[in-house]
């Protein structure tokens, strides 16, 4: 019997098992996926929004504020990578300028640093800004984050304390055992098992009504109906096209089509926002890309589309109710959903954690606090160190100066460490999520097979075992030449 199970080991489901792995709980999360963070927290802009723009009085608009304030403690103590980019959210006549008046007085409300500069002085600091643009709202605190490497973090840390963790079950039914006396409890049945505990968090991300569903035994008081963002990815040789995360005025369908730099020194054009009932279409399409050209061009100028080496899509888990839905269930004591966190969802994770925790369950969760608490090791990446440095590495284990992957200068000791670290890769998307080999631009055309090598061989498996991702995305079908000398 666990004290508590949580669906979902998104961004948000990550928050939550990191933070009550440092209670006196023990804890089981399941995810239907081979790895943390590949739903909506692998496919998105990777901002973490400064909190001017959600409708005032939501979750959205709290938990966000607060997101954004937590996250570079955050990532310092995880030992991953925050960087405070800055934004600009640009009009570009006098109706947007309206616009940025409401969204300068809600930053002002919610005590967020703002700069409103006229289109030139805006040009001077972004000189790719269209000369279409003519005033701009600076929003300092704007920052980029690397989303599955904060979640891998998150978990692994989790586990490194004490949190169990299953990949490749996918939750297919929940009942809630005697309701009515304080023994209480959930079985919430895998592809794989049976499990037990006396709370259920349920972060399951576009399938959180089905999955709520399951337990209540009827429909779900709230519908997810995703909505698909397309994006370019632009080669990091397309960098100095911006330096801020460049938004237009928001509109009904949220955010708009921004211009992102990234962490790892590229450029993201997207994303577009159509509704689809499917939740497992996150493909691309011509026409949507189309308009998403069309509409960053609006705002910035010579971008290098030439420069494009990849195209994704992603899916807003978003709810009929316009604000996220983080409460106890009203007919399932015990049963909390944390669902319909669309944007900003990322943004707002270390502070939905928090107010799950102390606030919507305070009474439920008020476990005592371990004595010791155990810091992951942060991943060491060779392309960030010294020569002095990368030598000190390569003479301990020549396998840091064996590279493998040349885009990114990605090398068989990382790759290896990757795999054999808590909450390891099992996957050539697990390699790519925790260390880059494949990021760059090749997009893996020279190491895949290599880093497909280097899996079988840590793993102890055959080649052919070796997965991209899911167990459907075979990479190596069979042997072709048996038997020949
Ligand atoms: C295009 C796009 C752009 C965005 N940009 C931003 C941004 O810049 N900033 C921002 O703050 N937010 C942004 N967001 C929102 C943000 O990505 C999400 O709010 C966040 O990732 C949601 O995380 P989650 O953990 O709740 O869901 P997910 O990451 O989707 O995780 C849910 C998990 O549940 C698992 N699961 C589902 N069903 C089951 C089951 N039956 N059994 C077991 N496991 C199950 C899934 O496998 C998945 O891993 C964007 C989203 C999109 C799609």
């Amino acid at each position: 019997m666990y004290d508590i199970i949580i669906i979902g080991a998104g961004i948000t489901g990550s928050f939550i098992a990191h933070d009550l792995s440092k209670k006196k709980c023990s804890v089981l999360v399941i995810d239907r996926d081979a790895d943390v963070g590949n739903g909506a927290t692998m496919a998105n802009s990777a901002i973490v929004h400064a909190g001017y723009d959600p409708k005032p009085g939501t979750l959205k608009a709290k938990l966000n504020v607060r997101g954004n304030r937590m996250y570079p403690d955050i990532c310092r103590e995880l030992g991953v990578t925050y960087k405070n980019c800055s934004a600009f959210v640009v009009a570009t006549d006098s109706e947007e300028s309206e616009v940025l008046d409401r969204l300068a007085g809600q930053a002002a409300d919610r005590n967020i640093e703002y700069k409103d500069l006229d289109g030139n002085a805006a040009r001077d600091l972004e000189p790719n800004l269209s000369g279409a643009v003519i005033r701009a709202l600076e929003f300092p605190t704007t920052g980029i984050i690397y989303p599955w490497n904060v979640a891998i973090a998150l978990m692994e840390e989790a586990v490194i304390n004490g949190t169990e963790l299953r990949l490749n079950e996918e939750v297919t039914d929940i009942d809630c055992v005697s309701q009515s006396n304080s023994d209480a409890f959930y079985r919430v049945k895998t592809t794989a098992g049976s499990y037990e505990g006396r709370y259920v968090i349920n972060a399951a991300g576009v399938y959180a009504d089905k999955v709520y569903s399951m337990a209540l035994k009827k429909e779900s008081d709230f519908k997810i109906t995703p909505r698909r963002g397309e994006y370019y990815v632009l080669d990091e040789m397309a960098k100095p096209v911006v330096s801020r995360v460049i938004y237009p005025v928001p509109g009904p369908n949220g955010k708009g089509v921004l211009v992102v730099p990234t962490i790892h020194n590229n450029v993201l054009l997207g994303p577009n926002s159509l509704p689809i009932e499917d939740k497992e279409a996150n493909c691309n399409t011509s026409e949507a890309l189309s308009y998403v050209k069309s509409a960053v061009s609006k705002t910035v100028e010579n971008i290098p589309f030439d420069k494009v080496i990849r195209v994704f899509a992603g899916l807003r888990p978003s709810g009929d109710a316009g604000d996220f839905v983080i409460k106890e269930s009203d007919e399932l004591k015990g049963f909390v959903n944390v669902a319909c966190i669309e944007s900003p969802g990322l943004a707002s994770a270390p502070a939905i954690s928090e107010y799950v925790i102390n606030e919507v369950m305070k009474e439920a969760f008020s476990f005592a606090d371990k004595e010791e608490y155990i810091r992951r090791k942060p991943i060491v990446y060779m392309n960030e160190l010294g020569d002095e440095a990368k030598n000190e590495m390569i003479k301990q284990n020549p396998a840091y100066g064996d590279i493998v992957c040349r885009c990114c200068q990605v090398s068989r000791g990382e790759i290896e460490d990757a795999i054999n670290r808590p909450v390891g890769a099992t996957t050539v998307k697990g390699v790519k999520k925790r260390v880059g080999p494949g990021l760059g631009r090749c997009q893996g055309g020279f190491c895949e097979p290599l880093v497909v090598d280097i899996l079988a061989k840590e793993l102890g498996k055959d080649k052919a075992e070796i997965r991209y991702d899911s167990p459907k995305s075979v990479i190596l079908m069979e042997e072709t030449k048996k038997g020949a000398l």
